[in-house]
């Protein structure tokens, strides 16, 4: 069956490593379409908008959709985006590499983030001058959706079980509803759990990471606890998402879009290949999205290396050196 790829390279360095993804994909023996689409500052500035109704239309049907980066229109274009594919959880890999310095080498986690509500829900009110309030939204459906995806997750990638960050003993009625709803769920699909106050495991994580592997958060905490573990593993350029929906999925790079290297050709391509290995994990192609993960290891190891990971090589000489891997 043929699958439809949306393709959306955006500003900046997103021009440069989302070709260099296809290219990878393309070298591979699966059944892929790519449609391309606009979205993002280039496009605001010649059309008034970023993100074209095309391109939403696009990544709402399409069956995944690999996106680069957009500048200061980031907001506009991708949260709507996240939106178009439904998405419940952001998938975070924090994993370090041989070959690339790192704070905690020993660090190898996996951050399901809820996606969709928690403080992020956008209900906030100013009472008076002096005072500001936040509801906090948690719901039981979107825990039992996030609860089943993790189950999911941590039997098709071959984890024992997976732990449950949150702050239930002070957010009783909130945090209680997120942690007993996925506990359930968990116990339901006979996966074991285990759970961690989440400020103790913003130290725990720090001193000893390899005490973890996937992680599963409400999506304040989420987002806040996987950025803090890209700092262990070093290197913004290999930090691959995922924002996965009933249906569809979108994956980008964590990176932005580095206006300081944009239009050298030195971006490393590496978060943006690993993204497109998860895609293919995704879409059902383990073999090939493995095959892409070690390539990608063995040139982070062995080279060539883009500048930031101290080397000279080019994003098309990092490319090209994955695809002579696979
Ligand atoms: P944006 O506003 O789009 O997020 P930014 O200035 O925050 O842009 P980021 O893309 O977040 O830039 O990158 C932060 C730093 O990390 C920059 O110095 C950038 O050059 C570097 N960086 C990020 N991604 C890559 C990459 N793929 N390859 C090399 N360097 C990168
Ligand atoms: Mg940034």
């Amino acid at each position: 069956m043929t699958h439809e790829i949306a393709v959306i390279p955006g500003d900046g360095i997103g021009q440069e490593v989302t070709p260099a993804a296809v290219e990878v994909l393309e070298a591979l023996d699966v059944d892929f379409e790519f449609v391309e689409a606009e979205a993002g500052d280039a496009v605001k500035e010649e059309t008034g908008e970023a993100l074209p109704q095309e391109t939403y239309d696009l990544a709402a049907s399409a069956d995944a959709t690999l996106f680069g980066a957009a500048g200061e229109t980031a907001a506009d274009v991708i949260l709507p985006l996240r939106d178009a594919v439904d998405s419940f959880v952001n998938i975070r890999p924090a994993k370090a590499y041989p070959g690339v310095d790192a704070v905690r080498p020993e660090t190898d986690l996996v951050f399901l983030r809820e996606n969709t509500e928690g403080v992020y829900s956008g209900i906030e009110d100013r009472l008076t001058q002096d005072v500001s309030t936040l509801t906090r939204v948690v719901t039981e459906s979107a825990s039992e959706d996030l609860g089943e995806f993790a189950c999911e997750y941590v039997e098709d990638n071959s984890y024992d079980g997976f732990t449950i960050a949150h702050k239930a003993n002070v957010m009783r009625e909130t945090d209680g509803l997120f942690r007993d709803t996925i506990k359930r769920v968990a116990d339901e699909n006979g996966v074991e759990t285990d759970e961690v106050l989440m400020d103790a495991f913003a130290t725990h994580v720090c001193l000893n990471p390899e005490q973890f592997d996937v992680i599963v958060c409400p999506n304040l905490a989420g987002d806040v606890l996987s950025d803090l573990a890209a700092g262990l593993v070093g290197g913004l350029g290999l930090l691959p998402s995922a924002n996965v929906g009933p249906e569809r999925a979108l994956f980008e790079p964590v990176h932005g879009t580095a206006p300081d290297i944009a239009g050298e050709g030195v971006a490393n391509p590496a978060a943006t290949i690993i993204s497109a290995a998860m895609l293919l994990e995704y879409l059902g192609y383990d073999e090939e999205g493995q095959a892409v993960h070690e390539a990608v290891e063995a040139t982070l190891e062995d080279g060539p290396r883009t500048p930031d990971l101290g080397g000279d090589a080019s994003t098309e000489d990092v490319t090209n050196a994955i695809i002579g891997r696979l």
